[in-house]
Protein backbone atom coordinates (compact mmCIF):
# COMPACT_ATOMS: atom_id res chain seq x y z
CA UNK A 1 0.00 0.00 0.00
CA UNK A 2 1.34 3.58 -0.65
CA UNK A 3 0.04 6.43 0.33
CA UNK A 4 0.95 10.03 -0.50
CA UNK A 5 0.54 13.51 1.44
CA UNK A 6 1.94 16.96 -0.18
CA UNK A 7 4.68 19.38 2.01
CA UNK A 8 5.01 22.83 0.87
CA UNK A 9 8.23 24.35 1.38
CA UNK A 10 8.55 27.88 1.82
CA UNK A 11 12.35 28.71 1.19
CA UNK A 12 14.92 27.23 -1.08
CA UNK A 13 16.72 25.43 1.31
CA UNK A 14 15.04 23.73 4.36
CA UNK A 15 14.95 20.77 6.45
CA UNK A 16 10.80 19.56 7.45
CA UNK A 17 10.18 17.45 10.37
CA UNK A 18 7.29 15.12 8.15
CA UNK A 19 7.41 11.86 10.82
CA UNK A 20 3.87 12.99 12.38
CA UNK A 21 2.47 12.80 9.22
CA UNK A 22 4.48 9.52 8.19
CA UNK A 23 3.11 7.81 11.73
CA UNK A 24 -0.66 8.74 10.72
CA UNK A 25 -0.06 6.76 7.58
CA UNK A 26 1.24 3.93 9.34
CA UNK A 27 -1.04 3.93 12.23
CA UNK A 28 -4.04 3.80 10.02
CA UNK A 29 -2.40 1.90 7.23
CA UNK A 30 -3.90 -1.62 8.68
CA UNK A 31 -0.53 -3.53 8.92
CA UNK A 32 0.41 -4.77 11.96
CA UNK A 33 4.05 -5.91 11.94
CA UNK A 34 6.19 -5.23 8.47
CA UNK A 35 8.33 -2.15 6.70
CA UNK A 36 7.64 1.09 6.00
CA UNK A 37 9.68 3.11 2.82
CA UNK A 38 9.34 6.64 2.58
CA UNK A 39 10.42 8.45 -0.52
CA UNK A 40 10.23 11.43 -2.79
CA UNK A 41 9.42 11.30 -6.32
CA UNK A 42 11.38 14.66 -6.77
CA UNK A 43 14.84 14.98 -8.38
CA UNK A 44 16.16 17.71 -5.97
CA UNK A 45 14.78 17.33 -2.55
CA UNK A 46 15.72 14.53 -0.06
CA UNK A 47 14.79 12.17 2.94
CA UNK A 48 17.16 11.36 5.76
CA UNK A 49 16.79 9.77 9.23
CA UNK A 50 18.18 11.76 12.11
CA UNK A 51 17.42 14.18 15.27
CA UNK A 52 15.44 17.56 14.59
CA UNK A 53 17.73 20.00 16.71
CA UNK A 54 17.80 23.68 14.97
CA UNK A 55 21.73 23.53 15.06
CA UNK A 56 22.20 19.86 13.20
CA UNK A 57 19.47 20.77 10.80
CA UNK A 58 21.75 23.88 10.11
CA UNK A 59 24.99 21.65 10.22
CA UNK A 60 23.11 19.24 7.76
CA UNK A 61 22.33 22.02 4.66
CA UNK A 62 26.26 23.01 5.39
CA UNK A 63 27.24 19.80 5.05
CA UNK A 64 25.62 19.11 2.02
CA UNK A 65 26.14 22.73 0.58
CA UNK A 66 29.95 22.33 1.15
CA UNK A 67 29.67 19.01 -0.77
CA UNK A 68 27.54 20.10 -3.98
CA UNK A 69 27.89 23.37 -4.44
CA UNK A 70 30.43 24.72 -7.30
CA UNK A 71 30.66 26.99 -10.08
CA UNK A 72 31.16 25.07 -13.44
CA UNK A 73 28.56 21.94 -13.19
CA UNK A 74 27.13 21.12 -17.01
CA UNK A 75 24.06 20.58 -15.29
CA UNK A 76 23.13 24.45 -14.92
CA UNK A 77 23.72 25.49 -18.41
CA UNK A 78 19.94 23.82 -18.22
CA UNK A 79 18.74 25.29 -15.23
CA UNK A 80 21.11 26.41 -12.91
CA UNK A 81 20.43 23.92 -9.95
CA UNK A 82 23.12 21.14 -10.09
CA UNK A 83 24.20 21.64 -6.99
CA UNK A 84 20.26 20.70 -5.86
CA UNK A 85 20.19 17.37 -7.71
CA UNK A 86 23.59 16.39 -6.25
CA UNK A 87 22.50 17.59 -2.68
CA UNK A 88 19.43 14.76 -3.22
CA UNK A 89 21.70 12.37 -4.69
CA UNK A 90 23.74 12.57 -1.45
CA UNK A 91 21.15 12.57 0.84
CA UNK A 92 19.30 10.17 -0.88
CA UNK A 93 15.73 9.54 -1.94
CA UNK A 94 14.32 7.15 0.65
CA UNK A 95 14.80 5.61 3.89
CA UNK A 96 13.15 2.36 5.15
CA UNK A 97 12.23 1.18 8.75
CA UNK A 98 10.74 -1.23 10.95
CA UNK A 99 6.59 -1.26 11.71
CA UNK A 100 5.88 -2.80 15.09
CA UNK A 101 2.32 -2.74 16.21
CA UNK A 102 1.32 -0.25 13.42
CA UNK A 103 4.15 2.13 14.56
CA UNK A 104 6.84 3.26 13.24
CA UNK A 105 10.37 1.72 15.05
CA UNK A 106 11.97 5.01 15.60
CA UNK A 107 15.13 5.32 17.88
CA UNK A 108 14.71 8.25 20.55
CA UNK A 109 16.37 10.93 18.68
CA UNK A 110 15.47 10.13 15.06
CA UNK A 111 12.97 11.62 13.16
CA UNK A 112 12.23 11.34 9.73
CA UNK A 113 13.17 14.67 7.88
CA UNK A 114 12.80 15.88 4.58
CA UNK A 115 15.39 18.04 2.99
CA UNK A 116 14.08 20.75 -0.09
CA UNK A 117 17.10 21.70 -1.92
CA UNK A 118 15.27 24.10 -4.91
CA UNK A 119 12.18 25.52 -3.10
CA UNK A 120 9.85 27.07 -2.78
CA UNK A 121 7.87 24.00 -3.84
CA UNK A 122 5.03 21.62 -3.22
CA UNK A 123 6.67 18.48 -2.26
CA UNK A 124 4.73 14.73 -2.52
CA UNK A 125 5.83 12.24 0.38
CA UNK A 126 5.08 8.42 -0.65
CA UNK A 127 4.86 6.10 2.26
CA UNK A 128 4.84 2.87 1.30
CA UNK A 129 3.87 0.04 3.95
CA UNK A 130 3.92 -4.25 3.46
CA UNK A 131 3.49 -6.58 6.22
CA UNK A 132 0.60 -8.11 7.75
ZN1 LIG B 1 17.81 20.70 -12.87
Amino acid sequence: MTKTFTVPSSSRQQVLDITDEVKEIVQNGGIGSGVCMVSVPHATCAIYLNENEEGLVHDVLTLVNGLSRRDNWYHDRIDQNAAAHLGAIIVGNSVMLPVEGSNLVLGTWQRVMLTELDGPRHRRINVTITGQ
